[in-house]
């Protein structure tokens, strides 16, 4: 018979309450959740499968529609974080052999390039050291060159906090017939971007950077070429809880009249994500855009008072949610930060990937109708 006792103790760490610090999260995300927002992921759990939770994705998907503006019918957030659209976007669009084009101006380029090489694709590449932007005349280029199913651009590049110009990408994908992805995770809320204007076929974001949710859902839409091109594949995507099939009827987005049990969704998460998204509706996107275009503004004067130098030179291409310094010669940017975070409770960041050792970052985010600003050493 077996022993009714257990063999090993839990170790005491567990026996002690939980202690979680107070800090400025000033990096880039994720950033200080309003009361709003953390008190409605705080509401009690009901089943990923009832009528109101199906009622509550439904408002998500109206409160992403507007933040995205689109009127992509293929429109919900995915059970995960930034990373969990990235690779959905990769996996459901691209079958295995076919080719992909990726700029690379940061780490985000870097990770969906080796997306796209984990599942079979063929991947080329377009490349700028971190804070270089891609003119149209370069896309295009490399679009005539490469033939790629799928371009790969991101708007708000966060490790180097560039903001990509965004007109007209898309009507050159399309003339090359190659759909657009675009990464909108640090930027979706804080910089203008317009899905359907301006012609992108697939955009994602994330809950926890100017949308003040938690981490753990990340917003996503398809245009109706992208889902033309998903839904006639000769293969099936390489990942069963990221293939668009389930996911749009557990949405309900595939017209089906029900709904069938795929994934366990995030209850809290998606509770936090409506009422992010809900703030953001009340605020209006053009407010939420000003808002932290002016507290940015106000920080990169500060900053520059004080002598530092901004990492992006011009102003125009500085992403306002994620503002960059060169680090100053003779400091040890490693340095910097523990000394901020331990005396100031202030978390700023290094640079990521690529753009390490140049830079450290603030992030700026609205905040209880407030914007602040975010930032990366
Ligand atoms: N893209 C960008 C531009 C980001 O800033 C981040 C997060 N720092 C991601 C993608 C990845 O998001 P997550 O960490 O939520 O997976």
């Amino acid at each position: 018979m077996m022993p009714r006792s257990v063999l090993s103790r839990c170790a005491p760490c567990m026996l002690r309450p939980l202690e979680v610090p107070f800090r400025y999260l000033f990096g880039p995300g994720p950033s200080n959740v309003p009361p709003r927002i953390l008190a409605a992921g705080g509401r009690p759990i009901i089943g990923h499968m009832h009528s109101e939770m199906f009622g509550i994705m439904n408002d998500i998907k109206k409160g992403i529609q507007y933040a995205f503006q689109t009127s992509n019918n293929m429109t919900l957030a995915m059970s995960g974080s930034g990373h969990t659209a990235m690779e959905c976007a990769v996996f459901n669009i691209v079958e295995p052999g076919e080719s992909v084009l990726v700029a690379i101006n940061g780490i985000w380029g870097e990770r969906v390039a080796e997306i796209a090489e984990r599942m079979g694709a063929k991947v080329h590449t377009l490349f700028k050291t971190p804070g270089g932007h891609f003119t149209n005349a370069e896309i295009e280029q490399a679009l005539a060159k490469y033939k790629p199913v799928l371009f790969f651009l991101t708007h708000g590049e966060s490790s180097a906090g560039l903001v990509h110009p965004m007109d007209g990408v898309g009507d050159i994908c399309h003339k090359y017939n190659c759909l657009l992805l675009v990464d909108s995770v640090a930027s979706l809320g804080a910089a203008p971007l317009l899905m359907d204007q301006q012609n992108i076929d697939i955009l994602y974001t994330g809950s926890q950077k100017a949308l003040n949710a938690p981490p753990g859902t990340a917003p996503v839409s398809f245009s109706e070429r992208a889902c033309h091109k998903m839904f006639n594949r000769k293969t099936k995507p390489v990942s069963y809880l990221l293939d668009m099939t389930h996911l749009s009827n557990y949405w309900g987005n595939d017209g089906k009249p029900e709904r069938i049990y795929h994934h366990t969704g995030p209850v809290s998460g998606f509770f936090a994500l409506r009422e992010s998204l809900a703030i953001l509706a009340e605020m209006g996107l053009e407010n939420s855009w000003s808002h932290h275009t002016e507290i940015a503004e106000y920080l990169w004067k500060g900053l520059e008072d004080l002598g530092l130098k901004l990492f992006i030179k011009d102003k125009d291409l500085r992403l306002p949610s994620v503002t960059t310094i060169a680090i100053p010669e003779g400091y040890d940017w490693k340095e910097l930060l523990a000394y901020i975070m331990k005396h100031h409770r202030i978390e700023f960041t290094g640079g990521l990937g690529p753009s390490v050792g140049m830079v450290s970052k603030s992030l700026s985010r609205r905040h209880d109708n407030a914007a602040f600003n975010y930032m990366a050493v």
